[in-house]
């Protein structure tokens, strides 16, 4: 990360994302009738990188049930997004879905048994349904930043295959994870996107009750790496963060939000995006505690 400034610093390890102006903000929120807000930039596409981490988990145990679960586990990792300390002392299986290794993992295993181009299809597909347009892509020029400057991703698909946990070469599914993570989207498809997580009738449900209360879960003890006891904390609602600096929460029952500013915190995490959840959750009195 980039030295600091009051917005924060936008992520420097991939270029195409180094050059966004970090002095931007927007908010989206939809509520359970329906009803959109918004706020700021909230027409201006971001990346949403880590943030497909939730809805390829989706897909993925759609696919495979709980028997994903062999292949990756369900606990807080405590290290940063991109590290692979664990990987080792865990014989190759990531400790979470939303850890770079974990969504490398889910990536692979809705990848399996097809081309890359129609596993994202599908991705893309999931998430063009859960945000009701059509008009989101995939910008070509992020993930062949990332595919050149991806050498710690590399690191964590290789050290995956050698412990036999990747059913696709790494290149392969990679190249699947990469293009995902490039997916541009605007706060307000990124919350109307994320409607079905709030478990309510008003979102279109793709999931069962059972399921998005277990993703919800993981969002809260995982969705924003090391930082997560700290985003729990302050803001008190499941969240996943992205490197583009993009969070989608979930007030379960209420309201989808997606705030965006892309000067990220020490976590990686949006500092400014952090902050306004912190504040509209306790004007709000939205809590899950
Ligand atoms: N594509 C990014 C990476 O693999 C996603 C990381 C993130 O958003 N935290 O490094």
């Amino acid at each position: 990360m980039r030295a600091d400034s009051d917005w924060g610093a936008p992520a420097s390890y991939i270029p195409e994302l180094a050059r966004v102006d970090p002095a931007q903000f927007a908010i989206s929120v939809v509520t359970a009738d329906g009803r959109l807000h918004t706020a700021g930039n909230a027409e201006t596409r971001f990346s949403v990188q880590s943030i497909t981490k939730v809805f390829t988990l989706a897909i993925a145990l759609g696919r495979s049930g709980d028997q994903l679960w062999q292949r990756v586990g369900r606990e807080p990792s405590g290290l940063a997004f991109n590290s692979i300390i664990q990987l080792e002392q865990e014989q190759g299986r990531p400790r979470n879905p939303f850890i770079n290794a974990g969504a490398i993992v889910t990536t692979d295993e809705v990848l399996s048994g097809r081309a890359p181009r129609d596993a994202l299809a599908e991705i893309v597909q999931f998430i063009r349904t859960a945000a009701g347009s059509d008009d989101i892509h995939i910008n070509e020029a992020v993930a062949a930043s990332e595919t050149a400057h991806g050498h710690r991703n590399f690191a964590l698909a290789h050290f995956l295959a050698s412990f036999d946990n990747l059913k696709n070469p790494p290149e392969m599914t990679l190249g699947t994870y990469f293009h995902h993570c490039a997916l541009e989207m605007t706060t307000t498809q990124l919350a109307m996107a994320g409607r079905f997580l709030m478990g309510s009738p008003a979102g279109p449900g793709l999931l069962s009750t059972a399921r998005v209360r277990r993703l919800n879960a993981l969002m809260l003890t995982c969705g924003h790496y090391d930082g997560s006891g700290d985003f729990a904390y302050r803001v008190g609602i499941p969240g996943k963060s992205g490197v583009g600096g993009g969070i989608l929460a979930i007030v379960p029952g209420q309201a989808s939000i997606a705030v965006w500013s892309p000067g990220l915190n020490h976590y990686g995490n949006s500092l400014k995006g952090t902050e306004a959840l912190a504040m509209l959750a306790s004007r709000m009195n939205w809590s899950i505690f």
